[in-house]
């Protein structure tokens, strides 16, 4: 049986093995039942760091059996009771914040201090759910005379996640802890291309008390996910990913009559006005557009230029020139992607586009890996590719508007929906742009509009199939189910239901 090497032992970049990321099922390690196994890469060095359980219908077999033993301790179990050995975690997590770090770079390639914050957001959710129980629950009135009503929270049962390989440590904090709050067994499925960061949480999880069977993770990829889809006992399924699968996904699960909720790709815009602070401007579109290299579902890739912002143009490519490749951003996930990216890029210039920046074939000095270099593209038009597809890597495209209306149009016209920005420095400008754009997630003057917790993370059109948001209250209601009880204990003669 191969197993992880937890901890995590690197404290640098050198390519480090990480051991065999197994299924976690029922509290122990495991290999795929049918034996096989992938390569998992490091994208630094474009080199393995270890292998991945290469799981399948059998295997979530084997997890639903053991989560569905677990769920009834689990849902018995007070919700106090729950959200202290919850709180347990946290405070493990906090403890291993620097390993998970360099677990979630070393898998994704992203550098140590964007892992860092990413697992100290993940943090930031968990803290949310600990205490989301207290918040939730309650609600009980007389309704009648002698008569009361009142609403519990229930867990459905039996849940599973699918998350995408961008943010190994955030996204499944999105999911887990208040699905385990509201007292479901959890099935986690992480992207095969970082599967260990996950695994060491849910260990971690179990070091906290959370008994075995409650946090699962099975290992794979497509096979693994039908499977959660397909399997009756699975109640709900979040995804996060890309659209095209978050559609395949969601109409999969639904059409079972279960709960999903998935959310896709994005394609980001940031609206430019003259008034905007210069140096704040660029400082932020370069932050958003070029952070953890592109690979953000949050990440701005067009800025939409409103009349003469030149001088905010020109400070915006001199200061993603400056980034240095490997220290201030990290790489991109594999060479398939990297290919991607770089046909977006040749596609624009091929239609017109003229390059203000040009990242290809651009890495750190004598590193091996897979790197796409800052890429600034100009008189990029919405109906280019690169003006409407997502590209997933550090590449803003620059599309050229007359007037605000017209930006607003053009972010209207996009089918995405998870995040759009204005820069002023007039509060009427901004509220004008933040009514009209047609995205879930809304920012003045801020490149990344994350909500922070409480307030839920969720997009609008194709950033998001299903209904609400995938944190905050939303996502609480997501994993439970409300039961309603009506209670009369008097005799009434003088009172009918509705007296
Ligand atoms: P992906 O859609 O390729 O994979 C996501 C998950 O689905 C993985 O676990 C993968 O194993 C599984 N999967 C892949 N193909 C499948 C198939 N055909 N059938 C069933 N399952 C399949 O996405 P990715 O490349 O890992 O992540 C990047 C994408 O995720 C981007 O589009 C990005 O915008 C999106 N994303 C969105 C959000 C959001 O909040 N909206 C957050 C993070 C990432």
């Amino acid at each position: 049986m191969a197993t992880p090497i937890f901890p995590f032992p690197a404290t640098s970049y050198a390519l480090t093995s990480a051991g065999a990321a197994a299924h976690r099922i029922g509290g122990n390690f495991r290999d795929a039942a049918s034996g096989a196994v992938r390569e998992v890469e490091n994208p630094r060095h474009g080199a393995a760091m270890g292998s991945v359980a290469w799981g399948d219908a059998a295997d979530v077999e084997a997890a639903v059996a053991a989560a569905r033993a677990a769920f009834p301790g689990w849902r018995d179990t007070p919700p106090k009771a729950r959200a202290q050995i919850l709180h347990r975690w946290r405070v493990l997590l906090e403890a291993h914040t620097d390993e998970l770090a360099w677990l979630a770079s070393h898998e994704n390639g992203k550098i140590v201090s964007e892992a860092r914050a990413s697992v100290e957001k993940g943090i930031e959710c968990l803290e949310f759910a600990v205490a989301v129980p207290n918040a939730q629950n309650g609600g009980v009135m007389e309704v009648s005379r002698g008569i009361s009503c009142e609403v519990r929270q229930e867990p459905l049962g039996v849940v599973a996640g699918v998350v995408p390989f961008n943010f190994p440590a955030m996204v499944p904090m999105w999911m887990v802890p208040l699905a385990l709050a509201a007292g479901n067994a959890f099935i986690l499925k992480p992207s095969e291309k970082v599967p260990f960061t996950a695994l060491r949480m849910a260990q971690l999880a179990e070091e906290a008390g959370l008994p075995a069977g409650v946090l699962q993770v099975v290992q794979g990829g497509q096979p693994v996910v039908e499977a959660l889809c397909d399997h009756p006992e699975i109640r709900a399924l979040a995804f996060v990913g890309s659209t095209r699968v978050a559609k395949l996904v969601y109409s999969r699960t639904t059409a079972l009559g279960k709960r999903c909720l998935a959310l896709g790709g994005a394609k980001n815009h940031l609206v430019v006005v003259p008034d905007a602070d210069p140096e704040m401007t660029a400082t932020n579109v370069v932050a958003s557009s070029m952070g953890s290299a592109g690979q953000r579902c949050m990440a701005a890739s067009v800025m939409v230029a409103v009349g003469d912002v030149q001088h905010i143009v020109d400070l915006t490519v001199a200061k993603a020139r400056a980034i240095r490749m490997g220290e201030d951003i990290g790489t991109i996930i594999d060479a398939e992607a990297v290919t991607r990216i770089e046909r977006f890029i040749e596609d624009a210039v091929q239609r017109g586009a003229k390059l203000l920046l040009d990242g290809r074939g651009q890495r750190p000095d004598g590193s091996g890996g897979y790197w796409v270099g800052p890429t600034i593209l100009d008189d990029v038009t919405a109906d280019m590719p690169a003006g409407c597809d997502e590209i997933f890597g550090p590449v803003l495209s620059i599309i050229r508007a007359r007037t605000l209306d017209q930006a607003i149009a053009i972010e209207n016209d996009n089918a995405y929906g998870n995040a759009a920005a204005i820069y002023t420095s007039n509060g009427g400008t901004a509220e004008y742009a933040i009514a009209r754009f047609s995205a879930g997630m809304c920012g003045v003057n801020i490149g990344v509009p994350v909500p922070r917790e409480p307030f839920a993370f969720g997009g609008w059109n194709d950033s998001r199939i299903g209904h609400g948001d995938i944190t905050g209250a939303d996502g609480y209601r997501f994993w439970s189910q409300a039961r309603k009880v009506t209670t009369k204990w008097a005799l009434q003669k003088d009172a009918t239901w509705m007296s």
